[in-house]
């Protein structure tokens, strides 16, 4: 959850091999150690670095750069840590990457400003929301929350943020609901199954560990999430679509279910060098057939979309170099 020391930097480990005349021939050799932000364990922010790390790492004698990833609370807290120099990239939600560039919406942002150095790198697969609520509570639509235990994500999470905004888009507060948990998302098919909340609210990719893991453990199912307040939330702003939580896609909900969503980005910022940008983002498209592999949210990408939507911020100048390169700008 918590990136406690400052993993990245240039180590620069100079290997002088002195004779005892004082000639001496010196190896140099240079690691830059990068760590991504992302999420809960069973989300798909995790495997997403995962497989971005193991791309890059591939080639990193030729390269230098070093990747790994660390499993956080999530967008908000990724985008502030990276803000505070603790991290160098991470994955955020589309929406929170807008509002953090933008000093937008209050709570997560406003306060601390526009975030003018947040980069943008590509963006990755389609999170919609998804609440997933036990059956024998009786909830089929977003409204029927009302009175209800739920999960509304931890906080530092872009699921958090994301519960403010379309809860409070539909006239309601955190008193509309019975209880209001903040459980980390890799806690909450366990509660769901236990009986400890009736559903729990987040945005995550499809496929997810954690959605399968409670509709397989007992039963549950997907809760749709439209109505007025939902089409006007989606009509004002460009980084929410109306999709659908597919059915069959996990046990004992056989029918497509309307949502919305937003897409999971890649970000950095002006701190992070090009050259390490550079070669991450090379790591990924140079490879783009074995990253769309591994995981099933990847399936459906292509490299057009992955430059064009969802992004609010400029393109880093690591990022741009490569595109450009392959002609894609
Ligand atoms: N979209 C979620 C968040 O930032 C994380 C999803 C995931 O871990 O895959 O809160």
């Amino acid at each position: 959850m918590k990136s406690g020391m400052k993993l990245s930097g240039t180590i620069a480990s100079a290997l002088l091999v002195a004779s005892s005349l004082g000639a001496g021939s010196a190896i140099a050799q240079e690691t830059t150690f990068v760590t991504i932000g992302t999420g809960g364990v069973t989300g798909v922010y995790y495997p997403t670095g995962g497989a971005i790390c193991r791309l890059v790492n591939k080639n990193r004698k030729v390269h230098g750069v070093r990747c790994s990833v660390e499993s956080t609370g999530g967008s908000v807290y990724n985008i502030n840590t990276m803000r505070g120099g603790e991290l160098d990239m991470g994955v955020a939600q589309s929406d929170w990457q807008y509002h953090a560039y933008n000093g937008t919406v209050k709570k997560a942002f406003i306060d601390a400003g526009p975030y003018k150095e947040l980069r943008a790198v590509f963006s990755v697969h389609p999170e919609p929301i998804s609440i997933v609520a036990r059956k024998d509570s009786g909830i089929k639509h977003i409204s029927d929350l009302v009175g209800k235990r739920v999960n509304i994500g931890n906080a530092g999470s872009g699921t958090e943020a994301t519960w403010n905004v379309v809860w409070g888009a539909m006239g309601k507060t955190n008193k509309d609901l019975k209880l209001a948990s903040q459980m980390k998302s890799s806690e909450t098919p366990g509660a769901l199954c236990d009986n400890k909340i009736d559903a729990f609210f987040w945005l995550v990719g499809n496929p997810a560990a954690l959605n399968k893991e409670a509709t397989t453990t007992c039963e549950a199912n997907f809760v749709a999430v439209d109505g007025p307040a939902v089409d006007k939330l989606v009509a004002k702003y460009p980084f929410y679509g109306t999709t659908v939580i597919p059915g069959g896609m996990y046990r004992g909900n056989p029918d497509d279910v309307p949502t919305f969503g937003v897409l999971a980005t890649f970000v950095s910022s002006t701190a992070t060098p090009a050259d390490t940008i550079y070669a991450v983002v090379k790591g990924v498209f140079d490879n783009f057939e074995a990253f769309k592999k591994l995981h099933p949210a990847f399936a459906n990408l292509n490299e057009k979309d992955m430059i064009s939507k969802g992004i609010s911020a400029p393109l880093h100048d690591g990022a741009i170099r490569y595109y450009k390169e392959r002609g894609w700008m």
